[in-house]
This record gives structure tokens, C-alpha cells and sequence, in this order.
């Protein structure tokens, strides 16, 4: 339960003065995707469609005004933002409405003509009424040899002038939202945001010559200068701590509720083992070894695995997790692995299927396409055990699916799933192992806020006999030459991936843009071209995929990274168009999916000119190297963690104080004191530790509590 201290914070934004529905919805465009809350176990309260009160807390000014400049009219410097007392002359409403509206103003010394475009007459008429004196403030321009100020940020009465004098914060904004809006808005959230209890160490915050949390929020909203925008000022490092400690703690707990949370050791003969690698055309590269005996061990121990499973596209991961699955089997129980799509699904099924075959096992299938009669069937080997490795979507773990004996549930391609979907695949057994694999090159300060809560193995190194990939970055203008060397590939038999544009979170354009580039080459290269996007129905999907695969089709186009994962070994060509629009790991991911056979390989990266700086460094990034690892850390120092994966979806928990990328040092900062206060006080009970519970709330992280309660 939430703490009540916490209540006021939690009050939909709507119960503030001045919102309703409609700029409620502007405001939550303005705070906007930053996430945050989702990860590290989750939230139990949110949910609210217009946001709370708290959402805006975290919303930081990016500037400051100044409007303590109070200069005489004539005095006034052009370009400057100044606060100017003078009386109202005369209104000259236009007779063209397309002309604007003018307030003449005099003082003193001149006079300076106000200039409303779009303007309610009636409003300007009452609230700068003709003789009386009124303070303004705005930018001051000179326009033909006169003074004036266009659409005045204040227009007030000279008793109110203090309310203005001071210095103004600037809030990123939204259609809907002004910055007067926002501000008022702001302040008024700022009222219910009462002293917390101190959460922090602290010894640590004297050190660190930090604010109280309640002071921190105060002074992040009210910078008086640019240094208290920067995000090395005391008051927002502090709230940036607090977000990390409270991710980490939240991942703290997961990881101890489920460490205490006892396993059964699991001990292969290592008899099924054996038969597989006698049946594998190669051996075992030194990491996927490594892996494979850390595995064991875990699983061996009494305590339950939770392991990370990190290798680059191409790695071989596929078979280190199919050894772990064959010691569950061999001691009795049964193996699942989920992938986050069908088509992924399917050609996981399609690696192992041969292999477990040649151990003498069964395995199934199931997805959301198996059904009726087939599924019950599927359903009943599983519950029965005659089947003991299921290959799957999310299916396999939906609710009326039961297992004999669950012992391994391995997830493939993790980052889109959240960890609380991870959890509850271990509902399906008793004390159920689970292995994560990701292709995600994660930096290693993001792998602690991500993954703070599981071990790591890492596959290093690529299989041998993987031949370099020839990578290339051109224009769009030089599209002409590049289906010339296209059609002289295909014609020695080549095959290629066209990945197509990916438009801004929309899939209808992405589609439309896809059909174009497909029409397109299909009036060059005829019958050879495929098509495959999300939109398909399943059947369709595997009709084209299985062309391609068998090679009646020679060029497959695919609308951006929904068929990423997929593995035709003999593909020797991978064509991104606008590169410059997807995310480094994405461009990696998708260069994986060539380069696997025993020809060689090129990608072929197309950019629409002309290229800002960064994004040619980007390229330049991806045409230098194919280590995923340093493509990730570059990506992440010249972006920024925000964008690092490309997508929304990316699951990796993003913060909203602070960017992840300049806070590595704090991170493992809020790591070590994660250990401490959980070494210390596992069951979160004293003083402080009270305290932390109110911070799991107030970033949402609660949802990490219930394993407090379990454990
Ligand atoms: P990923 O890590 O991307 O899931 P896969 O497991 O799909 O990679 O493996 C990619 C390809 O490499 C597969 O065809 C697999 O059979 C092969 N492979 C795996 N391990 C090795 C190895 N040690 N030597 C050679 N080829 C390997
Ligand atoms: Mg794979």
C-alpha cells in the first residue's frame, strides 16, 4: 500500500486548478514518453490516463527568464526581455483580420506599441483597458524606427508587478500548453510536494553537499541562473540519485526475493547432452563453454538461476540454451523457450528440432497459431511430460497451459519483455530456473539499471569461419548504381535483405513505404522479390520466409526490425534504407542477419542527404566496426541512453531525471549502497529503510515490495 505521505503526489493532475481534460492531455504530450516506473519490478498504483500530480514534479525547466530588467520605454534595449510600467493608450483594431491588432502604451519617456496577431479584441479590451496604468513584460523590438513588443508574455496591474519581477522558469511545452499554463500548473503541483523522510545516507548527503528531496524539487523548479539547469547541480544529481537508488533497489529486491526463494538443484547425466554435440558440425567456442559451466553451476546450486545470457547476433546462443533445456530433461523435468515473436518462434524450432531429434526427444510448438484440437493435444504432452521441451511465444505461458515439471523457462530477446512478464513464467513451476538472452549489446552502465538483479555470461567471441562484413554507407541518390551491383549479385546467385524506412512510430507509413520500395524493384527484378511486414497474416509471413530461405525469391524487403531475428544462412546482403533513422543497435542487429554462411558478405547502409554531423558519425561508427560492444558505448556517448535502442520498445527502464549516459559513476554509486542497506536490513525495517519504501513508491518501483513479502 502507498504510503499516505505520498497521497497528494498521486492525485490525478486533473484535481489541480485549472486542468481539465484537454490540458491535462497537453501536458502529458509535454512530459511526454519518459517513461520510467515500468521496470524493476514494476508499479502497482499508476495507471492514470491523464497522469498525476507527480508526473509534473519531475518535469524540469530547460531555461530561465530573467524579467528583472525594468527599463523606461526609450531606454529599452531591442532583443532584451524587460519589464516596463506605462499607461494604455489607444486600441487600433484592424479592418483586415489578417492584420494585427494594436495596444499603443505610453511612459515618460515614449511610447511602444503592443502587437496581437489573432487576437480577442474583447479579451485585450478588458484586460488593457484605454488610460490605465499596467505593467508589461516581454522581448523588446525596434520595427521601423518605433518600439514595440509582439503578443507580451504579462499583461498586469501595477499591484501585481512582484509576481512577475522575480525570475521565470521555462518549461519544455506542447501544442496546447503556453509557458504561463505550464508554469502556473507547475507551481501549483509544487504545493503538494511536502517534506519526504531522508532516504538517502545520510553522512553521503553531507558529503555530497546535497538538498533535502523536498528542497532539491523546490530548487530544480526555480533555477535563478544556467548553472542551476545543469545536470551536475546539487539539486538535480540529488533527484537523479534518488530515481537510480530507487531503480536499483527495486532490482535489489527482485534479486534477493528470488534468490531466497529456494531452487531445486538440477543435475544432468550429461547423456542427452553428449548426443547433441556429436551431432553439431562444430565445436564449441571458448565463451559458449565458459556459459555453458556457469549455467551448470547455477543450476546445480539450491538456489534458483537467474542468468543473462549476453551475445551479439550470431554468437550462438541458441545452442548454449538448448544445453541448459537437455539437463533439465536429463533430471527428470521439462525445458521452455519463449521467443517475442512467431516468426522467432519458428526458427528457434527449426534450430533445435534436428538436434533434440537426434538426442531422442520431443519437442512441440506452441504459439497463438496452434489451436483447437492441436493445442489441447500440445497442452496435454505438457502437462503429461511425454513432451519435454516446448518452443513458444508468450503462449506458453499463458494461463491454462500447466506443466509436468518446469524446470528451465530460457526467454530469447529479452528487451521486450518487462521484468514482471519475466517473473511470472516462473509461476509455471516449483522454483522454476530462468535464463534471459539478449542480442542487445548493452553498455555496461545500462546492463546495472537494466539487469541489476541477474548474473551475466557473456558470448565473446563469433563462431569461427565468420568473414568480415563489407560495409558501406551511400546516398539514396545513388540508388541507380546500387541496384546495377544488385542485379550482378543476384545473377551469381546471391541473396538479400531490403529493410525499409522506419517512420516514426507509424506502421501504416512504414508499410506504404515498404509496398513502394517492393512495386519498385519489382519492375526491375520481376518475380525474384518478396515482400514480409507486420501486417501479414502468419501463413503469409512463413510463405515468404520459406522463399526466400529456399531462394525462389533473391531479395526479400522487410519493413524495419519485425523479422530481424530471422536466420537464413545463406543470405549474403543486407540493404538499410534511411539508416540514418535507426538506432545503432538496430543497424548492428539487422548487419547480424548477413555474413553467417561461408560467403562473403556486404551491408549496404542508405542514407537521405544531407547528414548532420552526428548521425555521419554514427555511420561512420557502423562502417569502422562490427563489435557490438563498441557500437553501443559510441552510441550511447553520442546519443545518449534516451535513444539508444532506436525504439520505444525497448524496455530498458528509462529515467526521467537524469541521462544515463552522463550518470554511470552514480549508478554504481546506488549499486553499492543498494547492497549495503539490503545487507544490512534484508527485510527493509528500520528507520531509514521505512524511508526507502516511500521512494520505491514515489518512483513507482513498488511493485518490487511484494517480493519483500514472498520471499
Ligand atoms: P544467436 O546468438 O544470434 O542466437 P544462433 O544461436 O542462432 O546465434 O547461432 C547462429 C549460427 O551459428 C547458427 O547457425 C548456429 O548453428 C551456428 N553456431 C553456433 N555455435 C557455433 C560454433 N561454435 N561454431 C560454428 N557455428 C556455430
Ligand atoms: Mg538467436
Amino acid at each position: 500500500m502507498r504510503p499516505e505521505i505520498l497521497y497528494p503526489l498521486f492525485k490525478p493532475v486533473t484535481t489541480l486548478k485549472g486542468v481539465g481534460p484537454r490540458i491535462a492531455n497537453a501536458i502529458k504530450k509535454a512530459i511526454g514518453n519518459k517513461g520510467g516506473g515500468n521496470e524493476g519490478g514494476g508499479n502497482e498504483g499508476g495507471g492514470n490516463e491523464g497522469g498525476e500530480i507527480v508526473d509534473l514534479l519531475w518535469h524540469l525547466p530547460v531555461g530561465v527568464i530573467d524579467r528583472s530588467y525594468q527599463p523606461t520605454v526609450m531606454a529599452a534595449e531591442p532583443g532584451r526581455i524587460a519589464t516596463l510600467s506605462i499607461t494604455v493608450g489607444k486600441h487600433e483594431a484592424p479592418r483586415n483580420k489578417r492584420l494585427p491588432y494594436r495596444i499603443k502604451c505610453f511612459d515618460d519617456s515614449g511610447e511602444i506599441t503592443l502587437v496581437f496577431f489573432h487576437a480577442h479584441s474583447d479579451y485585450l479590451k478588458k484586460t488593457m483597458p484605454e488610460g490605465e496604468p499596467r505593467v508589461i513584460s516581454g522581448t523588446i523590438e525596434h520595427y521601423q524606427g518605433a518600439v514595440q513588443m509582439t503578443h507580451p508574455d504579462h499583461m498586469v496591474k501595477p499591484d501585481e508587478i512582484e509576481g512577475i519581477l522575480g525570475l521565470e522558469p521555462i518549461y519544455p511545452l506542447s501544442a496546447g500548453v503556453s509557458q504561463k499554463v505550464m508554469g502556473k500548473i507547475i507551481s501549483g503541483a509544487l504545493c503538494h510536494a511536502t517534506a519526504l523522510p531522508e532516504w538517502l545516507d545520510d553522512a553521503y548527503v553531507k558529503k555530497m553537499n546535497w538538498p533535502t528531496w523536498g528542497d532539491a524539487i523546490a530548487k530544480a523548479h526555480n533555477p535563478e541562473n544556467e548553472i542551476d539547469l545543469q545536470p551536475d547541480s546539487p539539486a538535480r544529481k540529488r533527484l537523479a540519485y534518488d530515481e537510480l537508488l530507487a531503480n536499483q533497489l527495486a532490482l535489489g529486491l527482485v534479486r534477493n526475493g528470488m534468490r531466497r526463494a529456494k531452487g531445486r538443484p538440477i543435475i544432468g547425466d550429461g547423456i542427452l547432452r553428449k548426443k547433441v554435440l556429436d551431432t553439431l558440425s562444430f565445436e564449441l567456442t571458448a565463451s559458449q563453454t565458459t556459459a555453458i559451466s556457469e549455467i551448470d553451476a547455477d543450476m546445480k546450486s539450491d538456489i534458483r538461476m537467474l542468468r543473462l545470457l549476453q551475445g551479439d547476433v550470431g554468437s550462438g546462443k541458441t545452442v548454449v540454451a538448448l544445453m541448459a533445456m537437455l539437463s533439465a530433461v536429463e533430471a527428470g523435468g521439462q525445458g521452455a523457450l519463449m521467443a517475442p515473436t512467431e516468426v522467432l518462434a519458428r526458427q528457434h524450432m527449426r534450430t533445435i528440432e534436428p538436434l533434440a531429434s537426434a538426442a531422442g526427444i520431443e519437442i512441440i510448438l506452441l504459439t497463438g497459431r496452434e489451436k483447437g484440437k492441436n493445442r489441447e493435444a500440445i497442452l496435454s504432452a505438457l502437462a503429461s511430460g511425454k513432451t519435454t521441451i516446448a518452443i513458444g511465444t508468450h503462449a506458453l505461458f499463458q494461463d491454462d497451459v500447466v506443466y509436468h515439471d518446469l524446470r528451465i523457462a530460457v526467454i530469447d530477446e529479452q528487451h521486450r519483455f518487462g521484468v514482471h512478464q519475466r517473473l511470472s513464467l516462473t509461476d509455471k513451476g516449483n522454483a522454476v530456473d530462468v535464463m534471459v538472452m539478449t542480442a542487445t549489446p548493452i553498455p555496461r552502465t545500462l546492463m546495472l539499471t537494466a539487469y541489476g538483479d541477474m548474473d551475466v555470461s557473456r558470448l565473446l567471441e563469433k563462431p569461427k569461419g565468420r568473414k568480415p562484413i563489407d560495409t558501406r554507407v551511400m546516398p539514396i541518390s545513388k540508388l541507380d548504381k546500387l541496384i546495377e551491383a544488385m542485379d550482378r549479385k543476384i545473377k551469381t546467385g546471391a541473396r538479400a535483405f531490403w529493410v525499409c524506412p522506419l517512420v516514426e512510430e507509424s506502421e501504416k507509413l512504414d508499410l506504404s513505404a515498404a509496398e513502394d520500395r517492393f512495386e519498385y524493384l519489382r519492375s526491375r527484378f520481376g518475380e525474384k522479390v518478396g515482400l514480409v511486414h507486420g501486417r501479414m497474416k502468419a501463413k503469409e509471413k512463413d510463405a515468404a520466409m520459406q522463399a526466400f530461405a529456399e531462394g525462389s525469391i533473391s531479395i526479400l524487403v522487410a519493413t524495419t526490425v519485425i523479422e530481424v531475428g530471422v536466420d537464413v544462412s545463406a543470405a549474403t546482403v543486407m540493404v538499410v534504407e534511411h539508416a540514418e533513422r535507426f538506432g545503432l543497435a538496430q543497424l548492428h542487429q539487422l548487419r547480424g542477419r548477413v555474413g553467417r554462411g561461408d560467403n562473403s558478405s556486404s551491408c549496404i547502409l542508405l542514407y537521405q542527404a544531407p547528414l548532420g554531423e552526428t548521425a555521419n558519425a554514427r555511420l561512420e561508427i557502423m562502417r569502422s566496426t562490427e563489435d557490438g560492444f563498441v557500437i553501443a558505448e559510441e552510441d550511447l556517448r553520442l546519443r545518449g541512453s534516451g535513444e539508444l535502442l532506436g525504439t520505444k520498445q525497448s524496455g530498458l527502464p528509462r529515467f526521467r531525471l537524469g541521462d544515463v549516459a552522463q550518470l554511470g559513476e552514480l549508478i554504481q554509486i546506488a549499486r553499492d549502497d543498494t547492497e549495503l542497506i539490503l545487507n544490512k536490513d534484508p527485510g527493509l525495517k528500520s528507520e531509514r529503510s521505512k524511508a526507502l519504501r516511500v521512494l520505491l513508491y514515489l518512483f513507482q518501483r513498488d511493485g518490487a515490495i511484494k517480493y519483500l513479502r514472498s520471499g
